[in-house]
């Protein structure tokens, strides 16, 4: 397959895409089973990344990681965020204000709070956290984390 095909292939998925309801479900390059997922993940990863749970505010170690490195998916380990992009956001979840190129994935979460920005591994799949509007320079955004959902790697 041609550079040429993946782009205009790439292309129709997205407009397929954008014309589907926010909720049908995505197609992933990486798919497991729910049996294989749960040999692969702790509990508590499952959790956030399969069920779409999150973490308690402050209980990831990786809010004080501040090493020059790499935040890979710890479902499928795509590179998902630079350190560069990491920030103290202050809400006790790990922060970026952009992610990797082609990296991550985003839908519309309806929930009791109104509507949020779900963001997931562009890959598997995998819940990694919501992205909101009150980030810092030069995005704006503010990727809000589980960190069950990355696995560091410093550089
Ligand atoms: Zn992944």
């Amino acid at each position: 397959m041609t550079r040429r095909t993946l782009l205009s292939l790439g292309s129709a998925l997205a407009a397929l895409g954008a014309a589907r309801p926010a909720l049908a479900e995505e197609t992933f390059e990486v798919t497991k089973s729910e049996a294989e997922w749960r040999k692969l993940l702790t509990p508590a990863q499952y959790a956030v990344l399969r069920e779409e749970d999150t973490e308690r505010a402050g209980s990831s170690p990786l809010n004080d990681e501040h090493r020059k490195g790499t935040f890979f998916c710890a479902g499928c380990d795509l590179p998902l965020y630079s350190s560069e992009a990491k920030y103290d956001s202050g809400t006790g979840w790990p922060s970026f204000y952009e992610p990797l190129p082609n990296a991550v994935g985003t839908k519309a979460d309806w929930g009791l709070l109104g509507k949020r920005t779900e963001v997931h591994c562009r890959r598997c799949g995998g819940h990694l956290g919501h992205v909101f509007g009150d980030g810092p320079a030069p995005t704006g955004k503010r990727y809000c984390m589980n960190g069950l959902a990355l696995v560091f790697r410093a550089a």
